[in-house]
């Protein structure tokens, strides 16, 4: 900017300068001429007169008079050189003022004389001036002529003077104007300069201001221009902004800003030795609630629990009085974080841990319904869980899954081992990836006998891992790594089809006898799964009558309204439902019995009990009482001894399924198993004692 003043300062000044140059020489111009002029007209004025007085002299061509009187003439008219002659062109007298006596009159000269003999005649170049007058009698007879040459030194001395005094006057112009130049060109050029400051204050920082430019000329037009330019810029850098930073659902900060704050706190932690704490949040059951409030009430809820958790934070941050704010954000679906950026112990961030379980199990009030929601939260402490965003938030997350794994609502302390089990789940994972692909997997079958008669009335398929190095693995080592790795959908509807096919065949063979297979929660989720069932049976071509499904009492519990909706149908064809473990789930009875249901499986762990602990005992007849009048079907699982069968027998159980039967078994056997008991009713050891 200074240098655009400047250019057009120095542009004005070479303007004044040219300018008052211009008009002085205009001046001088004519002053000059006036001087030469006068000059001029005096010598040729006294010339004349010199001519005049030699009259007498030159008619009778008298060079001595002449020469006497020569030199004062010469003087008079104050010419350099002067000649007079007669009217034959002889010299009959010269004269010089430096004092020569030799002059140095040219044909030339003569030639001019001769041409202004008879007239008065001069020529005045480069400010030498000559003249000739010619010299009359009084007779008016021309005698002769007096010529003079004269050096205009008065003019060049003038011309000289007018130069340094114009220069000088033009410096002076230059001195007074140049600075009022400056002045008024800094003037005009201040709106340029705000235009030119604002532009450099845009593209370093802020857009967030308005040039006031009030010059009612292109200057304010161009400032408004820029002025809407930035409101318009500005607005996109924060659409920008909220877009790479902003959580949309719930306007929380998102993962990323999370994960560049959590960066700098971390840093910052490991260079003043201070400490914070990274919560790893995963609500529990949310997907069921936003499946059946759908995506937009799901949405808004997130948004509250956004919000109740930001509450809480904020009230832990005043109650202990921290530093800086805690953060709250959001990753995505249903998992949030919170960044403690400074805290005194591990236990301050229990607190918070805590405190945000509570509040998140409080109901929620949405399209006026009550909704409860539960998290799990994992704690990462830094320096000492991790230094960086990412290991702190993959250890709060592993601690969050084991929280969750134990029930939810609660929140759990990253602990290094959590790395190592972490790490075996995952080659587990990927191991039970390749057997899925590679058959790896085996239904196992366990005969449920009839109480009265011991004869098989059905089976139970368990799948089995046939491990390459482990051997034959349990679902209790497989089932929930396969739940959490989403392998389970496949998994079930696998063990599915290869049991309807295999009861289809033994009823081929006439071992009419139905099937009972588990169902997880995550199959029973899934979108389509009454018709994966569906398929499997018409696939197999066996009738729906002798296929059961087996649902957990917490499945069962958890979404009612799901449960009711995938089972009718499939009742309705002919499916049989049963809930397993049931006892275990602490749900309400009278909910339950309400509940689309044709088989009660009584938990094991009631069964193992009832003989030595009179409450189990209770919990069992209450069941079989229950399930009596409802006219439901009662198998009393896990029967290992003879005591326990008696017990049950008694109290009017009608199925069970235990080791001291059959423990599962291959197909062959089971078959095997199952004729021998037909053949011979009542023949079975087990049932006999
Ligand atoms: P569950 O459905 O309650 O199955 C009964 C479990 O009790 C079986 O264990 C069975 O071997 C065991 N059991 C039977 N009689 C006795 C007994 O007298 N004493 C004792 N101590 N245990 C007995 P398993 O085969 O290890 O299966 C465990 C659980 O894994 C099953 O419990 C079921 O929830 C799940 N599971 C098995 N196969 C599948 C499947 O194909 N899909 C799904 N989703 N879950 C399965
Ligand atoms: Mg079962
Ligand atoms: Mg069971």
């Amino acid at each position: 900017m200074r240098s655009l003043v400047m250019k057009f300062t120095l542009l004005t000044g070479a303007l004044i300068f040219a300018t008052t140059l211009m008009l002085m020489t205009l001046e001088n111009v004519s002053a000059q001429r006036e001087t030469r002029n006068l000059l001029v007209d005096r010598s040729l004025a006294s010339l004349q007169a010199t001519a005049t007085r030699l009259a007498g002299a030159v008619s009778v061509n008298n060079s001595n008079y002449i020469d006497l009187y020569v030199d004062e003439l010469i003087s008079s008219v104050g010419a350099n050189e002067m000649y007079v002659l007669n009217n034959r062109r002889e010299v009959l007298g010269e004269a010089y003022s430096d004092g020569r006596s030799e002059g140095q009159l040219r044909a030339a000269d003569l030639a001019v004389m001769a041409l202004g003999a008879g007239d008065l005649r001069y020529s005045l170049t480069d400010g030498v001036l000559e003249m000739a007058a010619p010299v009359y009698t009084e007779e008016r007879r021309l005698v002769g002529i007096v010529y003079a040459k004269r050096e205009l030194v008065e003019l060049v001395a003038s011309r000289n003077a007018a130069l340094r005094r114009q220069t000088l006057i033009a410096l002076f112009a230059l001195g007074i104007f140049l600075p009022l130049a400056a002045l008024i060109v800094g003037r005009a050029l201040k709106p340029v300069q705000t235009l030119t400051d604002a532009a450099r204050l845009a593209s370093s920082k802020t857009l967030d201001m308005r040039i006031d430019v009030k010059t009612g000329d292109e200057l304010e037009v161009l400032a408004n221009a820029f002025n809407r330019m930035f409101a318009r810029l500005d607005g996109n850098l924060k659409r920008i902004h909220r877009l790479a930073y902003v959580d949309m659902v719930t306007e929380l900060p998102n993962r990323e800003r999370f994960r560049k704050e959590t960066e700098r706190v971390a840093r910052k932690a490991l260079e003043d030795g201070s400490s914070g704490a990274v919560l790893f949040l995963d609500l529990d059951r949310f997907k069921r609630v936003n499946d059946s409030l759908g995506i937009g009430e799901g949405d808004r809820l997130l948004e509250m629990v956004g919000r109740r958790l930001s509450e809480v934070t904020r009230g832990c941050d005043m109650a202990m009085g921290l530093e800086e704010p805690s953060m709250v954000a959001r990753l995505g679906g249903d998992e949030f974080t919170v960044l403690l950026p400074s805290i005194q112990d591990s236990a301050d961030a229990a607190r918070v841990a805590n405190k945000l379980v509570d509040a998140i199990r409080l109901p929620f009030e949405i399209s006026g319904h009550q909704v409860f929601l539960g998290v799990s939260v994992g704690v990462a402490v830094f320096p000492q869980d991790g230094a960086d965003p990412e290991t702190l938030m993959r250890h709060a997350d592993l601690a969050m899954a084991h929280a969750k794994r134990a029930g939810g609502s609660a929140a759990q302390f990253f602990e290094p081992t959590m790395n190592q089990s972490a790490f075996e789940r995952l080659v587990l994972e990927n191991e039970l990836r390749d057997a899925v692909n590679q058959d790896q997997l085996v239904v196992f079958y366990q005969p449920k006998v009839l109480m009265k008669d011991g004869t098989c009335a059905g089976a139970e398929a368990l799948v089995r891992w046939q491990h390459p190095t482990a051997g034959l693995l349990s679902p209790g080592a497989f089932i929930e790594a396969a739940e959490e790795c989403g392998l389970i959908g496949e998994i079930g509807d696998w063990v599915l089809r290869r049991a309807c096919l295999q009861a289809a065949e033994w009823r081929k063979q006439g071992l009419e006898i139905p099937v009972a297979v588990n169902v997880s929660a995550m199959q029973f989720e899934r979108d389509g799964f009454a018709d994966s069932v569906l398929e499997a049976l018409e696939a197999a071509h066996l009738p729906p009558h002798l296929l059961e499904l087996e649902l957990t009492e917490s499945i069962a519990m958890e979404n009612p309204e799901r449960v009711i909706e995938q089972v009718q149908p499939l009742r309705d064809r002919g499916v049989n439902f049963a809930i397993d473990d049931f006892g275990t789930g602490h749900s309400s009875l009278s909910y339950l019995t309400r509940m689309p249901f044709d088989v009660f499986k009584i938990d094991q762990s009631f069964v193992r009990d009832m003989t030595t602990d009179p409450h189990a005992r209770i919990v069992v007849e209450t069941i079989l009482a229950m399930a009596k009048s409802l006219k439901l079907e009662t198998v009393a699982e896990g029967v290992e001894t003879t005591e326990q069968m008696q017990m049950l027998r008694l109290q009017g159980a009608t199925l069970a399924q235990g080791f001291l039967f059959g423990r599962p078994m291959p197909s062959a056997d089971f078959v095997e198993f199952a004729t021998d008991s037909r053949e011979a009713p009542g023949k079975d050891r087990a049932v006999n004692e």
